[in-house]
């Protein structure tokens, strides 16, 4: 039996050897070819600007090429590495225009293999995506274009292209975008002169005998997931399509009519990878889909992240390209808010567009800066100022809904939140709190009539997230709030404008006025009008209302109230009952239910924390109002505030002196980073349980607060 088995492994070795042999002489392809192979396709797609990842997709990339599991590696993309970061979209380097240079070359780089054209590498202009589609080792293709080359600028993209990989597989990747209604992909219609887009369906159908030419037909589809899913189901014989623009992330991707449909969401958080597998007559035999997770990944090709980080480097010459000078900050929300949207308002680009803004509406929360300047202003001041990139968007508008829409955002919180270009407006509120009416007048201060339609620009996150209506759906110009700052400060505001209006003086475009009206738990009588208005630059009679509410219930030296926790534009009338209802309307951190804090400090550090926070917000030069008995003056130069000087009864403070000093709980941190405070311990009532102790104790307000306690110098 031994002696059998052995001659039978004898035999058998000596065949293997003969057709090695044989195999050798002959055809030398032929032993790899009796066993299946399997190509990996690494998919990214919308990168949008996010560079970081490059050097991870790199490494993995070697990775797999370096596992035998696997016969060949191919990366490709499936659109818009453009747009979404000032490091590629602002890539002007030494005064010449490079937008969107970083990304392709960082592509190469990484080893991208095609790429099919997105709608947002038109964003940059037709000039640019050819200097970017020469810069691209690879191709960036599209099928469902016509270009007219009188008319444009740009050639004709390759509509597909075909991968040699290994054992003469042959793998055909074809490029699509999406078209939208108007016949164009999302993006300034402007830059897309002499194209003509086709129906991406279409278009597919036009392709198919891709599938006879090579042996796995690929679609790189930059048109959405629910469009690849329909594709996969209406026409046979694709082995995948890899998609883009939708931003999907496919974890698990669907087999559709033997076709893998995925996707792997953007800026590059994932990297796709698709693994086809060939027999030996090169048929694909199976599918298979994954996104790799890019933050758990740790490698990073050394090369690649020597390229990063030089690109981030440059972030900092594009961020100083100068726009304009002021010799005075543009500080607070109104002021901002007010350059913003009338950036909208006068953009050359809008108007190219046809549209002919009336209105713009810039939402406070999208507001990422306290004050720019003095001095210079920036692209990067402007990047800090709106770091979003939100684009513009453009709606015809009612008076009345514009009015609804007004009413409807300033009830959210019972405060201003939309700031207005091209027109002011005032919200008309009882005395708990309900809007009667909102008032809208234009800029040379006359009432805009009922019944009027207005073409009204937002940015694209009000236009998303704000409850309002309009006349028609919103259009996006794709043009973008920061962009269009950038060239109002470049191009259409003079200096001395930009000085005289936005920098000098504290732009009131909205208000509150708390009318007569309404019942609600009586707490107090009021002789005089309580106001926030001026809030940021002298005293205003609601902040020394409450610094003398807490410097009464707490005993305290010196009590105090910041501006930024007063509502903006708030006036309350004279003569008439306060209710519980009427308190929040005038201090808007009365809806967070702040403590207060009391610290005992020196008379310097008591200096240092007004000062320190006075400047920090940049909201013009006052911003802490004060307990009666207490009296400031704020020392300026060149614009800036130089000193605060504080006066307890006429004296000034003694710098080693200890007093009490007490103020909002939240804000107190700031104000004691700036000092040295000796203790501090925070009351368990709240702010509003503070001023209503004293209202109910008092009675009546009088002119008291009616007192002017700080003094600019
Ligand atoms: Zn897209």
């Amino acid at each position: 039996m031994t002696t059998y088995l052995k001659k039978k492994n004898i035999i058998i070795s000596l065949f293997v050897v003969a057709a090695f042999i044989g195999a050798m002489l002959f055809a030398p392809q032929m032993a790899k070819a009796q066993e299946n192979t399997k190509i990996v396709i690494l998919h990214t797609n919308d990168e949008h600007g996010s560079i970081e990842n490059f050097s991870k997709i790199a490494a993995l990339k070697k990775q797999f090429e370096n596992n035998s599991e696997y016969d060949d590696v191919i990366l490709v993309s499936a659109g818009d590495p453009s747009s979404g970061n000032p490091v590629v979209d602002e890539y002007v380097i030494d005064g010449e225009n490079l937008r969107g240079k970083p990304m392709f070359d960082l592509m190469n780089a990484t080893g991208y293999q095609a790429l099919t054209l997105g709608n947002h590498e038109f964003d940059y202009g037709q000039e640019r995506l050819i200097a970017n589609m020469e810069l691209a080792n690879f191709p960036m293709l599209l099928a469902n274009v016509d270009v007219d080359t009188n008319e444009a600028d740009m050639p004709q993209p390759e509509p597909y292209t075909m991968i040699e990989s290994v054992n003469g597989i042959k793998i055909s990747m074809l490029g699509l975008i999406q078209v939208q209604e108007s016949g164009y992909p999302s993006t300034l219609p402007k830059n897309l002169y002499g194209l003509t887009f086709l129906n991406p369906m279409d278009t597919l159908k036009e392709y198919t005998h891709l599938k006879d030419e090579s042996d796995a037909f690929v679609v790189l589809s930059h048109v959405g997931h629910n469009w690849d899913q329909e594709a996969a189901e209406e026409v046979d014989g694709i082995d995948a399509i890899i998609g883009g623009h939708s931003h999907t992330v496919v974890q698990n991707p669907p087999i559709v009519n033997n076709t893998l449909v995925t996707q792997a969401g953007g800026d590059l958080e994932y990297l796709g990878k698709v693994t086809l597998t060939f027999d030996e007559n090169k048929n694909v035999i199976n599918r298979t889909g994954e996104l790799i997770k890019l933050e758990n990944v740790e490698e990073k090709d050394e090369a690649v992240q020597e390229k990063i980080a030089s690109y981030q480097n440059d972030v900092e010459e594009i961020f100083s390209r100068e726009l304009a000078y002021v010799d005075n900050s543009i500080s607070g929300n109104s002021n901002l808010g007010a350059l913003m949207s009338d950036a909208m308002v006068n953009s050359k680009e809008i108007a190219d567009l046809d549209y002919d803004v009336d209105f713009a509406f810039q939402n406070s929360g999208g507001i990422r800066v306290g004050s720019m300047g003095p001095g210079t202003l920036t692209v990067g001041n402007i990047f800090e100022l709106e770091p979003f990139g939100n684009n513009i968007i453009i709606y015809k508008m009612t008076t009345q809904q514009i009015k609804d829409m007004l009413a409807t955002n300033y009830k959210r919180d019972n405060s201003i939140d939309l700031r207005p270009g091209g027109l002011n407006y005032e919200i008309i509120v009882n005395q708990v709190g309900d809007v009667k009416r909102v008032v809208l007048n234009d800029m040379a201060g006359n009432e805009i009539e009922d019944g009027k339609t207005f073409t009204v620009a937002h940015n694209s996150y009000v236009a998303s997230s704000y409850n309002f209506e309009a006349e028609t759906e919103g259009k996006n110009t794709y043009l973008r709030v920061n962009d269009t700052i950038i060239h109002y400060l470049e191009d259409v505001i003079s200096s001395e404008k930009l000085q005289s209006f936005y920098a000098a003086q504290d732009l009131n475009r909205t208000s509150v006025a708390i009318e007569k009206g309404g019942s609600g738990e009586k707490v107090a009588y009021t002789n005089v009008e309580l106001s926030t208005i001026g809030k940021a630059t002298g005293s205003v009679s609601a902040g020394n209302l409450f610094a003398d509410a807490a410097k009464e219930v707490l005993d305290v030296d010196v009590a105090a109230f910041p501006s930024d926790q007063l509502a903006t534009g708030a006036t309350y009338p004279a003569n008439s009952d306060v209710f519980n209802e009427s308190l929040g309307m005038l201090y808007s951190s009365f809806g967070y239910d702040n403590n207060v804090t009391i610290a005992t400090v020196t008379g310097r550090d008591l200096e240092k924390m007004l000062l320190s926070q006075a400047r920090y917000y940049g909201e013009g030069p006052v911003m802490t109002h004060v307990s009666s008995g207490t009296e400031y003056t704020v020392e300026m130069e060149n614009g800036e505030i130089k000193d605060i000087k504080v006066y307890l009864n006429g004296e000034r403070v003694s710098p080693n002196e200890e007093y009490t000093f007490a103020i909002n709980s939240y804000v107190y941190k700031y104000y004691a980073d700036a000092a040295d405070p000796i203790s501090s311990k925070t009351t368990n009532e709240t702010e509003e349980e503070i001023l209503l102790e004293y209202l109910r104790d008092k009675g009546t307000i009088t002119d008291a607060v009616m007192e002017e306690r700080i003094t600019i110098e």
